[in-house]
């Protein structure tokens, strides 16, 4: 079969070019970074924002795991005892940072009325509502229900010979008090706080309470 002279023209140039060595070698390099561009995939994790190893996929599983994990710690809050004593009053920081409680019956919201929410003292988030606020005859701020579970981290508390749970902000880490199961309804359950681990925010007359589901 005969080749078209016009086809053996541009195989002979071809030819001619690539002996050049370093149009050659440049042709090669071309065609690996075409190759690379091809193979390789979309990455938010390195500078070039793509890979020629696919490293999202080995680890996509890590990241998904652990992403509520991460969500949490970017939440978190994190401070050196020096900055604690610096933004705490001693009292507060006593309870707050070294578990300590406050005597009953002393607290400035153990019998307090206020409408609004009552935020840590430590952060500033939202713990409990004056919804939930009632009187266990304790003589600490006694909550039946906080206003989110994820806020209030509980760990198990051995000392003082009780077995007891303790609760926590669960953004900046300070006791806050213990939880107790001897609540009213509709929880059954006590939230004991110190009212130095607490900050009260009114509601102002006619504002929506920005806890109010619907
Ligand atoms: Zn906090």
């Amino acid at each position: 079969m005969a080749v078209p002279s016009n086809m053996l023209n541009k195989v002979e140039f071809l030819m001619r070019y690539l002996k050049n060595r370093y149009i050659f070698l440049i042709t090669v390099f071309l065609l690996w970074a075409v190759v690379i561009l091809v193979v390789s995939k979309p990455c938010s994790s390195c500078f070039w924002g793509k890979c020629y190893v696919d490293f999202n996929e080995q680890t996509a599983v890590v990241i998904d795991t652990n992403k509520p994990k991460e969500e949490k710690m970017a939440d978190k809050i994190e401070k050196t005892d020096e900055q604690w004593k610096q933004q705490l009053t001693p009292e507060q920081y006593e309870i707050t940072r070294c578990s300590g409680t406050e005597e009953p019956f002393t607290g400035k919201y153990y019998d307090f009325k206020g409408i609004g929410t009552y935020k840590c003292i430590g952060c500033g988030e939202n713990l409990f509502s004056s919804d939930a606020k009632y009187d266990s005859g304790s003589g600490w701020p006694s909550f039946y229900q906080s206003l989110d579970p994820n806020k209030i981290t509980e760990l198990p508390d051995n000392s003082l010979g009780r077995q007891r749970t303790e609760i926590r902000c669960s953004k900046c880490d300070a006791h806050l008090g213990h939880v107790f199961e001897d609540g009213p309804k509709p929880t059954g359950l006590r939230y004991c706080v110190n009212s130095a681990a607490l900050d009260f925010e009114e509601k102002e007359k006619g504002e929506k309470d920005p806890n109010d589901k619907d």
